[in-house]
């Protein structure tokens, strides 16, 4: 496979850029602190070829349960941190990468300089041997970089966002990082990526479309994005982040070694995705999943709203607060889950909470708003 020179990353028993073969990830759905059920799903994907397998840490208690599961499996582990930077004092001794999101590092400790925030994390990342992912996310982009820009242009707060983190690496000493660029758009993560290659070629790339969805859409989506950026060289590791019940969350992992085994035989035509039909935008579900009825809700989401396929229309639906509120802001109409609600949003304009057993009826109602508002019968 024709590959960018990008420089090589060590996470454990793999070796990422530098002309290694593509690493496929995935990562946890179940409650880290449920070990037993989180080492067996670090095992089912391990088993079904993932070369690194992450798991969300968001509290101490979750970090305690990492040390159990280190135990357990000898999988090549990547941490998730989101606002709580500091519990990588706790989970680096025990895995072999940490992501970090600039975005998230705004939340906690506001009076701490960000670049305070990852120097902090670099040393200890240096110290245990941990490569770094400097993951950014669309949805959650620092507001500063956001303001940078017109609202319409997405892709140059993610840009800066990532080159400013990479140099601060750099300055620092750092090099066993990776950079990450997610969208739910495969032509936005396209976009991104080929940009982001062509100023930083030496960096290695993790591809993936952020809430991609339910298969076989998801992937279809997926393909659209890896697929034509693999074939350029662009992109060392990747994930498909698909919306999938627990037994099922491996499929994720034979749909990555599919598009890797694609790249290689040189089948390289991708069937385009465009938004001119409705569009569900879901995320993948993690330990911070509020409801374990998200992925069914999801299920049910595109039941119900399959009447309106033929119409341009972006439903997102996602698990949890995290990321919830940022990604559903770009959606037509968004749901996230609580533990016993479901925020109702159209565009960025919250609805209201429904219960679980309301929240359906509910959209359809706004569904038929939204359609007989853009779409008159004349
Ligand atoms: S939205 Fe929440 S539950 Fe879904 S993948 Fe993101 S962090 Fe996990």
């Amino acid at each position: 496979m024709r590959k960018n020179s990008t420089r090589a990353v060590r996470v454990g028993s793999v070796t990422f850029g530098g002309g290694n073969p593509i690493v496929v990830q995935s990562m946890c759905a179940t409650k880290t602190q449920d070990v037993a059920a989180t080492v067996a799903q670090v095992e089912q994907l391990r088993q079904a070829g993932a070369g690194i397998v992450r798991i969300a840490v968001d509290s101490p208690a979750d970090a305690q349960a990492l040390v159990a599961i280190r135990e357990q499996t000898s999988a090549n582990l990547s941490v998730d941190l989101q606002e709580n930077y500091r519990l990588v004092t706790q989970v680096a001794p025990y895995v072999n990468k940490v992501r970090y999101n600039p975005g998230h590092l705004y939340h906690h400790q506001t009076n701490v300089p960000w670049q305070d925030k990852v120097k902090f994390i670099a040393d200890v990342a240096a110290q245990y041997g941990c490569a770094l992912r400097i993951g950014v996310n669309c949805g959650s982009i620092d507001p500063a970089k956001r303001e940078k820009f017109p609202s319409e242009d997405k892709i140059s707060p993610m840009l800066e966002s990532a080159w400013e983190h990479c140099e601060l690496l750099d300055r620092l000493g750092f090099s066993q990082y990776c950079v990450s660029l997610k969208e739910s758009d495969p032509q936005m993560v396209i976009e991104a990526n080929r940009r982001f290659a062509a100023a930083r070629p030496d960096v290695p790339l993790h591809l993936g479309v952020t809430e991609a969805g339910m298969p076989p859409e998801g992937i279809r989506k997926t393909r659209a994005a890896l697929i034509p950026l693999l074939a350029e060289g662009i992109g060392d590791t990747i994930r498909v982040s698909l919306t999938l019940p627990n037994e099922r969350k491996h499929e994720e992992v034979l749909a990555g070694l599919e598009i890797v085994a694609d790249v290689a035989a040189g089948r390289v035509t991708v069937e385009l995705w465009t938004r001119d039909g409705l569009n569900i935008v879901s995320c993948p579900s993690c330990s911070r999943v509020e409801n374990a009825a998200f992925v069914q809700l999801t299920e049910k989401v595109r039941e119900l709203t399959a009447y309106a396929a033929s119409y341009p229309i972006t439903i997102a639906v996602m698990g949890c607060r995290v990321n919830g509120p940022g990604e559903t802001d770009d959606a037509d109409l968004g749901l996230w889950c609580g533990p016993k609600y479901v925020n109702l949003k159209k565009g960025p304009v919250t609805l209201g909470s429904f219960t679980y057993d309301e929240i359906l009826p509910r959209l359809k109602q706004e569904l038929d708003a939204l359609i007989a508002e853009r779409f008159p019968v004349t």
